[in-house]
């Protein structure tokens, strides 16, 4: 007998027949004698409309009433599937973030998690047999006492700060694809499903753009060591044994991984913009002028690349920054004009960001070196490049991201 924790994403939960589906494959585990705690996400494209309703209530709105509103996606969902759960003959009972509780900071529309409180649920299980179903994304800030929420993708978050508070054997992560690919099986259908991928591999794809998980619950996975296993929720629970093991990716500590590839997955994303600023001044001090400010205004810059303007005398300063940061860091460079010294901005947000993430990069040299002659062969100009130890990222233009990926894709033997 096993403790599981199972979270479910939107599309798992998108009407009622789905979240039927999802009631099935809880019984199963509870019928093969494990305790369970569920996770949901909000209906397909709920989320979505609760943040464009607060939206077109007021551009500039207060984060803790966004926070008031979005939490109540899960809330539906958790009470729908207890619902169904208990019509099937299995004990459940929902809960809500604030009623674990599950504890978080302050930061209203992104907050990270203090602690959670799984006593109750562990009580439950012991002497009730109770299936608990949890909203999933939702805590609460308990010196406010205010309901806050996790970030885009924060279900996978409370799931596995969940596991690790009731030592869960394991974590399931089921979504509407059947494991992690080697990059998104959307864009690239000779994408392969991995059986395995090392917590720090699965880190770098998620920041870098794969959106299968969210970050920080990866991080959380890493830190606790909680198994994490992505899995489809769209096998049928009926043909699953759950004696056997089951089909999916796990997540896991890199020791567990036997044949380790050099590169295990590329991931793309379109969010990001380019912004160079021409002909600033060859000084000591400019790179802070400029990040300075950046960085007081709580934008996140990425890659940086710095050149000899066509002068001569000067330089030219490229960086990206989220799209959504855009304007605001034009604008912020503009105000700080005078420190810096420097001609003009020029600007791109048709940029995309392809990474190659491997921990094999470790100890293979020239892994990234063969990329740049891949693209270049295509014709594919870099505006930008950054590496770390294991991966490393070109800016390209937007509209070369799919080749750029394809391309990749096969140079590093990962087609299927
Ligand atoms: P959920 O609603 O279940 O949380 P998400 O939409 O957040 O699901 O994440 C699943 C999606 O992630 C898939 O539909 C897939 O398109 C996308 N994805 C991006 N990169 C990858 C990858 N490397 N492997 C698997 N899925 C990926
Ligand atoms: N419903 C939230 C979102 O769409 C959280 C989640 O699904 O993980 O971002
Ligand atoms: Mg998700």
């Amino acid at each position: 007998m096993a403790r599981l924790v199972m979270k479910f994403g939107g599309t798992s939960v998108a009407d009622l027949d789905r979240i039927r589906n999802v009631a099935r494959h809880v019984k199963r585990e509870v019928d093969a004698g494990h305790d369970v705690a569920v996770v949901v996400s909000a209906m397909a494209g709920v989320t979505n409309q609760l943040v464009a309703w607060c939206r077109e209530a007021a551009v500039l709105h207060d984060a803790r009433e966004y926070d008031a509103v979005v939490a109540t996606g899960e809330q539906v969902t958790a009470g729908l599937l207890a619902i169904v759960l208990e019509g099937m003959g299995v004990n459940a009972r929902s809960w809500q973030g604030w009623q674990l509780p599950l504890l978080t900071d302050n930061a209203h529309g992104g907050a990270r998690i203090v602690e959670v409180n799984g006593a109750e649920l562990i009580r439950r299980f012991k002497e009730l047999g109770q299936v608990a179903v949890i909203a999933g994304f939702q805590g609460l800030h308990k010196e406010t006492n205010r309901v806050t929420t996790l970030g885009r993708g924060g279900s996978d978050t409370s799931a596995v700060a969940l596991a690790a508070a009731i030592q869960a054997e394991r974590c399931d992560i089921y979504t509407d694809v059947d494991g992690v690919y080697t990059t998104d099986p959307r864009v690239v259908p000779r994408a392969r499903r991995l059986e395995k991928i090392a917590y720090e591999e699965m880190l770098e794809l998620a920041s870098l753009g794969a959106k299968v998980m969210q970050v920080r619950s990866v991080e959380l996975g890493m830190l606790h060591n909680v198994p994490i296993l992505v899995r489809s929720s769209f096998e049928k629970p009926e043909d699953i044994d759950p004696k056997k093991p089951p089909a999916g990716t796990l997540i896991c500590d890199e020791s567990e991984i036997m044949e380790q590839q050099t590169v295990t997955g590329i991931a793309f994303s379109k969010d990001e913009a380019q912004i160079s600023i021409r002909r600033v001044q060859d000084k000591p001090g400019v790179a802070a002028a400029i990040f300075g400010p950046l960085a007081d205004a709580n934008i996140n810059v990425d890659m940086i690349v710095q050149n000899v303007s066509a002068d001569g005398l000067t330089t030219d300063l490229t960086f990206t920054v989220p799209s959504s940061d855009y304007e605001r860091a034009r604008a912020t460079i503009e105000k700080a004009k005078s420190a810096i010294g420097f001609e003009r901005i020029d600007g791109a947000t048709d940029v995309a960001k392809v990474s190659v993430i491997g921990i094999g990069m470790r100890s293979h040299a020239g892994v990234a070196a063969k990329a740049f002659k891949a693209l270049s062969e295509r014709n594919i100009n870099i505006r930008a490049i950054t590496t770390s130890e294991i991966k490393f990222s070109v800016l390209i233009d937007a509209a070369y991201s799919e080749l750029a990926v394809r391309t990749l894709h096969s140079l590093y033997g990962l087609d299927k």
